[in-house]
């Protein structure tokens, strides 16, 4: 089954207002420049601003997303964000499980199936990341820990459009290393198996990203392997000519 590209930023907790005018203007602009641009772009700034970006990228193509939610949609849980709010200000999709959430948050799969439930009761797309710690890749483990992450957090009734799954190695995260192709080939693999097992033959439907030090140097390579569907991306997002350089990647363009 063809899937579009998807091409995510991340920008993490990174952004004032006047920093997200200018890159949201930059990307806006080069997007409006390229007719024949054939992928989806996603950009998920913090919280902040969510609804700034969203109203700077109403009526265009490019998608709105944010970081994270809470499991519940309303309640006593200060501090935190709901998926309807997300929907409500006008996002697609909502990151779940980043690594960086499971390790500095603590989340559980159990958790961010619930946040992903969550996310689809209100008509948002989750991503679901997954990803292997670098002792445990060491041990020969990695394909098992993904496969157990992602089995543990898809949520009930995913579909395609409303599931992506970020492949994210933690030790490629803003660190420079990245893994080899093959690697990744089997990761994805792996991550398209345990979806057929999971959701049937919609599974094939399904995204998968690959994310962990994605730059514009090394973006064409990672997007012309099989099974991976688009970047999710981090440091390289909060450059409007490095993001965009990525973008044209994923249409086997240069940059
Ligand atoms: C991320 O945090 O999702 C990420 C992939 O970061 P970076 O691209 O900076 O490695």
């Amino acid at each position: 089954m063809a899937r579009r590209k998807l091409i995510a930023g991340n920008w993490k907790m990174n952004g004032l207002r006047t920093d997200s005018a200018a890159l949201i203007s930059g990307l806006l602009s080069r997007r409006a420049s390229e007719s024949d641009f054939d992928a989806d772009m996603l950009v998920c700034p913090p919280a902040t601003l969510l609804d700034r970006v969203g109203q700077r990228l109403a009526g265009s193509p490019i998608l709105l997303g944010a970081q994270d939610c809470h499991a519940e949609q309303t309640g006593a849980f200060t501090g935190d964000v709901s998926a309807a709010m997300i929907k409500d200000i006008g996002a697609s999709h909502v990151i779940v499980g980043h690594s960086e959430r499971r390790a500095l948050h603590h989340e559980s799969n159990a958790l961010i199936r619930a946040k992903a439930d969550a996310a689809l009761a209100v008509g948002l797309t989750a991503i679901v990341c997954v990803g292997e710690s670098e002792p445990e890749r060491r041990a020969g483990r990695a394909c098992d820990v993904v496969c157990s992450q992602l089995s543990g957090s898809i949520p009930g009734g995913a579909a395609p459009e409303t599931l992506v799954v970020a492949y994210e190695p933690i030790w490629a995260i803003g660190s420079g290393r990245i893994p080899t192709a093959d690697e990744v080939m089997e990761i994805h693999a792996t991550l398209r198996r345990c979806l057929r097992e999971a959701m049937g033959s919609p599974a094939s439907g399904v995204r998968i990203l690959y994310g962990g030090s994605v730059k514009p140097s090394n973006a064409r390579e990672f997007l012309a392997l099989p099974d991976v569907d688009g970047c999710l991306v981090g440091g390289a997002s909060l450059d409007a000519d490095e993001f965009w350089a990525i973008a044209l990647a994923s249409q086997g363009l240069p940059a």
